[in-house]
């Protein structure tokens, strides 16, 4: 099994600014923007600055920063865009379902009696994403 991390995934571009996204939270620790090809309205991935693959290689301490930053920006989410519950996924591996290899969390907002979009969903309305990360940034405070 490959485990080393590739610093020229897609997620390290959007880190270092060579790729725009649509933020939502930033802080020293964690950095959380919208899914371009979301599955539910309001997916949102949250990623720790600090390199690592996956679940299988991250370090505990990131991985506490990570998960508390991912509650608190969830919350936001659900309360904000009046979803009835939540998705929390996270991929490690390609054989786990993992395409990008700079460990993040999904958080999928969702609604009583609407499936999940199939992968891979469309790719976002632009105005859309940029809308629902300013709701949630507000939300967040
Ligand atoms: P994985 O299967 O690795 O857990 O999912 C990777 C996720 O990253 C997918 O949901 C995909 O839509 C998303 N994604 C891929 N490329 C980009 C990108 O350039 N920008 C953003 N914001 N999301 C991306």
């Amino acid at each position: 099994m490959q485990m080393t991390y590739d610093p020229n995934n897609i997620f390290a571009k959007i880190l270092a600014g060579e790729i725009p996204c649509h933020k939502v939270y930033e802080d020293d620790a964690v950095l959380s923007f919208m899914d371009i090809m979301p599955r539910s309205p309001g997916h949102l991935l949250v990623i720790p600055k600090a390199p690592a693959r996956n679940l299988l290689d991250i370090a505990p301490d990131v991985l506490t920063k990570l998960i508390l930053q991912t509650q608190r920006i969830a919350k936001a989410a659900v309360s904000v865009l009046g979803a009835d519950g939540l998705t929390l996924q996270q991929f490690s591996e390609a054989a786990g379902g993992q395409e990008v290899f700079h460990i993040h969390f999904h958080v999928l907002p969702r609604w009583e009696g609407i499936r999940l979009q199939s992968h891979p969903a469309p790719k976002a309305d632009m105005a859309v994403l940029a809308e629902q990360a300013a709701k949630i940034r507000a939300a967040l405070g």
